[in-house]
């Protein structure tokens, strides 16, 4: 079991377990450091950072993880250490979060023409205040009996090119990099192999100033994490990790905490946010 886990998601998106008991369960863990990377929202940092308060062994990070569409997959970049009481973020997350919102419908309007009959009360119903996603929409299919694992929502329906597929607001990964500099965060590559060119992305995104690299990933075989790992020495980025933990509680779903990532990927973030706070500090 790993100290640091650097990607977990809550109810403010699409997680199933509220802010407050993902820190509680992380402390219970016995991890040391975790960062909180909800989709297009810093609505949980404040009850986390409130709950970390009662476990001093415990450090959280606050994070975010923006996504962006390419004609040939995703692009995810976390933003750690943000300023998660930016004006600019804030304003600039909400119209995500509505777009996210015109897109779930989409596909719901799609799914409804292909006769499979979701109720969109039902999916907000499920999404409650979070950030909407396609995991909200999987889990109102699942209800009814449309499918019978959440991987079959993705691959038939709702991922990438799926039948009932809607493309999110249009925004390059390095704009999502721009704009989590500007919000005075570090700026990460996560999970790399959903885009097709994993390398000539990190090339392009290190030139407008990405710091690190998602090398440790519950989805990664072996190879993968040491490609990424290479690619990071490379491209002299932080080489960080994280579980991507949902909550889902499935068999399938790696636990918090539960792959392998080394503390020294969290003291290397946490000691450039300082630096860079000082810089702020004496400018
Ligand atoms: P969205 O934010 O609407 O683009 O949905 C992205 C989320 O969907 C990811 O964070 C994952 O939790 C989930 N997801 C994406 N692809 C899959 C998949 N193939 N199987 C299960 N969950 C997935
Ligand atoms: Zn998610
Ligand atoms: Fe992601
Ligand atoms: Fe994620």
């Amino acid at each position: 079991m790993s100290g640091v886990d650097l990607h977990i998601h809550s109810t403010a998106s699409d997680g199933k377990l509220s802010p407050e008991t993902l820190v509680s369960k992380a402390a219970e863990l016995g991890l040391k450091v975790i960062a909180l990377t909800d989709h297009d929202s810093v609505d949980g940092i404040t009850p986390a950072l409130e709950a970390v308060k009662n476990f001093p062994e415990l450090r959280l990070i606050p994070g975010v993880e923006i996504s962006t569409d390419l004609a040939d997959g995703e692009a995810h970049v976390l933003g750690y250490f943000i300023d998660y009481t930016s004006r600019e973020l804030g304003a600039a997350l909400e119209r995500f979060r509505n777009s996210r919102q015109g897109r779930a419908r989409g596909m719901v309007s799609k799914l409804g023409a292909m006769g499979i009959d979701i109720d969109w009360q039902r999916v907000q119903e499920i999404a409650g205040d979070g950030s909407i996603g396609r995991p909200h929409i999987a889990r109102a299919m699942l209800e009814k009996g449309y499918i019978a694992t959440f991987e079959e929502a993705f691959d038939k329906y709702i991922g990438h090119g799926g039948l009932a597929y809607v493309e999110r607001e249009k925004m390059t990964p390095e704009e999502a990099v721009e704009l989590i500099l500007r919000s005075r965060g570090l700026p990460v590559l996560a999970h790399p192999f959903t885009v097709n060119n994993p390398e000539s992305m990190i090339k392009k995104l290190k030139a407008v100033g990405l710091v690190g690299v998602e090398v440790y990933y519950k989805d990664n075989t072996a190879e993968q994490t040491e490609s990424t790992l290479g690619l990071a020495e490379r491209y002299g980025l932080i080489a960080t990790g994280g579980t991507d933990y949902h909550g889902i509680g499935d068999s399938n779903e790696v636990m918090l905490g539960g792959v392998e990532v080394p503390l020294e990927a969290a003291e290397r973030l946490i000691a450039m946010a300082g630096k860079q706070a000082l810089k702020q500090a004496n400018q």
